[in-house]
């Protein structure tokens, strides 16, 4: 008996769409099944909105070269579609000859990803191109933007719409099975709770993917990795930005430090810090901004007292805990755990909004990888 679905996306984030509009537009029949009310409520609404350039990531890695092909796709998506985005670059600021000396190895690095529009300038040009700031030298990144993230939503939920795919609301994954067959049984909650079979799962659930891959039994338990969350506080600036770039200090073991980035409103906003945390809690505590006063200031003296307002926190989901090195992204399909028809999507955190649309390519792939034998 035929499957009651072809292609079932868990998860209406940026991920989940953007698979969904892959696969739909290859002619693949596709449900989206989110539990929230609406797409893009997760980490999707909850990050810098950064087009990143692809700067950082160890060469070679998914991050890297999703981060950079995705980068291009999506500055031709947004002009296709009319997204709003503006690519405003970013400089990375030392504040100290000795951190200058650094800013070559990070061009160096850059490069090694095929991002090599990255150029040194002196602390007197940076003043000139910013002349709040701060710094010793900078590295300018012209390729970083930003973007706005739910207009993005809105238009890959309207191709994949556009080409017959249907996404559904208020409706959880409870859990499932690979059957004999082959094919998958999904049980879910919600307002209408139902059964459905599937040919293929695309588990796109972020924060959840590792808790929702165990509830889907026939698959390697053993390959599923540990969730971690790690929230990051932002707080707002009032009054006008001061900058007109995104400014982000040198980043140290612990990330990219307490950066500053706009919306496409103009609107200043710095962050985000990290806090390990143990459930899906998005309280902001205003007290974190003590510590944002002091790392702000070594590049931006004026910020005055009590210019930062408590703004939104989202959490990164990690698949390495506290003091571990950084995780690259797991897309794991048949090659990975031996499951026809299946991909897990684990520890997609920053860059995979800029990368949204290559992940959905590499998806697509993995989908006819064949798998590997138990
Ligand atoms: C603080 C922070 C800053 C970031 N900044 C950037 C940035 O500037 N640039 C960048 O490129 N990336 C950034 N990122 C990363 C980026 O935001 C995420 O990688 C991306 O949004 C992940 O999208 P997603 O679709 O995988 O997950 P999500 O957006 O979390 O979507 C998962 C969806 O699955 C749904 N779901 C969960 N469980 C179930 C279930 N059982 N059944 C059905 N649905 C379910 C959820 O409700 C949710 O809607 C940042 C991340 C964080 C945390």
């Amino acid at each position: 008996m035929a499957a009651d679905i072809d292609c079932v996306v868990l998860g209406a984030g940026v991920v989940g769409l953007a698979v969904a509009r892959e696969l739909a537009l290859a002619g693949r029949e596709v449900m989206v099944i989110e539990a929230n009310e609406a797409i893009g409520t997760g980490t999707s609404s909850r990050n810098s909105e950064v087009i990143h350039a692809g700067i950082y990531y160890e060469p070679g890695s998914l991050k890297a070269q999703l981060c950079v092909a995705g980068k291009h796709l999506l500055y031709s998506y947004c002009d296709e579609r009319g997204v709003p985005y503006k690519r405003i670059g970013k400089l990375i600021v030392a504040a100290t000859p000795e951190q200058s000396a650094q800013l070559h190895r990070i061009a160096e690095h850059a490069g090694r990803n095929g991002v090599d529009d990255l150029y040194q300038i002196s602390g007197v040009q940076a003043r000139k191109l910013e002349p709040a700031l701060t710094c010793d030298a900078a590295l300018v990144s012209p390729s970083t933007g930003i973007i706005d993230s739910h207009a993005l939503m809105l238009a890959l939920q309207g191709d994949a719409e556009h080409q017959g795919t249907q996404c559904v609301f208020h409706t959880a994954f409870r859990q499932g099975k690979v059957l004999d067959s082959g094919e998958f049984e999904l049980e879910f909650d919600g307002d209408e709770p139902m059964t459905l079979t599937a040919d293929c799962v695309i588990n796109a659930t972020g924060l959840h993917a590792p808790s929702v891959a165990r509830k889907l039994l026939g698959q390697p338990t053993e390959l599923i990795p540990q969730a971690y969350f790690c929230k990051g506080s932002y707080f707002t600036l009032s009054g006008r930005s001061p900058f007109s770039r995104l400014i982000y200090p040198m980043p140290n073991n612990a990330g990219l430090g307490v950066h500053l980035t706009l919306d496409l409103g103009g609107q200043a906003k710095f962050g985000p810090d990290t806090e390990w945390i143990d459930g899906e809690d998005y309280t902001l505590d205003p007290k974190r901004a003590e510590a944002f006063y002091a790392a702000v200031r070594s590049y931006w003296p004026a910020l005055p007292d009590s210019a930062l307002n408590p703004g939104y926190t989202g959490i990164r989901p990690k698949i390495v805990g506290p003091g571990e090195a950084a995780a690259d992204f797991a897309i794991a399909g048949p090659a990975t755990h031996g499951i026809p028809n299946l991909v897990n999507l684990f520890g997609l955190e920053s860059p995979a909004l800029t990368a949204s649309l290559a992940i959905a390519q590499t998806v697509r792939a993995a989908l006819n990888e064949a798998p590997h034998h138990r």
